[in-house]
């Protein structure tokens, strides 16, 4: 069940974004409309890279977001699609703002996808350190897929008798999703 703590908190970001809409940005790194404005922005790396104080290849940009080229790459070619505002998470971003992105991580990995010829790409997104989220600003992974690259991230689809696949305990997540859902 969702808490009512966690609602509240989430009207309350969404109400802080809307004052920064309407009343103009409070600090230089809300340029961006719709970015938390807390001192954390200030830094961040893909703040930085946004602002054009620390470099980057970058390859895609449009009026809210930007792609740049991994500086660590788990494979060749593996690039990243951000919101040029910084956001921490997803669960920070409105809907639409992230669709922004989605947009942009469909045209990067179509180009990854034609110029670089690889057996398939991998999307990657991680929300907290829990999910491998290292840097705090929303990010997505393109990653190339090769065969053999050895990207561990696929789980195990074949084993038998677990709980996971029990098929009421999928109808009944379903539910408490549905439910949330409709709200
Ligand atoms: P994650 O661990 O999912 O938060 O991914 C963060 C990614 O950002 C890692 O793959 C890093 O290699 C990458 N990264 C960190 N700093 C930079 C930078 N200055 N330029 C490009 N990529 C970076
Ligand atoms: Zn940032």
């Amino acid at each position: 069940m969702e808490s009512g703590h966690q609602i509240e908190a989430t009207n309350i970001a969404y109400f802080r974004r809307r004052y920064d809409c309407e009343h103009g940005p409070r600090i230089e790194q809300t340029e961006f409309t719709g970015g938390q404005d807390d001192m954390r922005a200030s830094d961040c790396i893909f703040c930085k890279i946004v602002a054009g104080t620390s470099d980057s290849q970058e390859i895609y940009q449009d009026e809210t977001t930007l792609a740049f080229m991994d500086i660590r790459p788990a494979n060749d070619g593996h690039c990243l699609v951000i919101p040029k505002a910084h956001f921490e998470t997803v669960f920070d971003m409105t809907p639409a703002a992230f669709a922004g992105v989605g947009s942009t991580v469909a045209k990067v990995a179509r180009a990854v996808n034609e110029v670089l010829r690889p057996g398939g790409v991998s999307l990657i997104q991680a929300n907290g350190e829990l999910a491998g989220q290292s840097v705090l600003h929303v990010h997505v992974h393109v990653l190339p897929r090769r065969t053999d690259d050895n990207l561990l991230i696929n789980w195990d689809r074949n084993s038998n008798n677990e709980r996971r696949f029990d098929r009421e305990r999928i109808a009944e997540i379903a539910e408490r999703l549905r439910s949330r859902l409709r709200g």
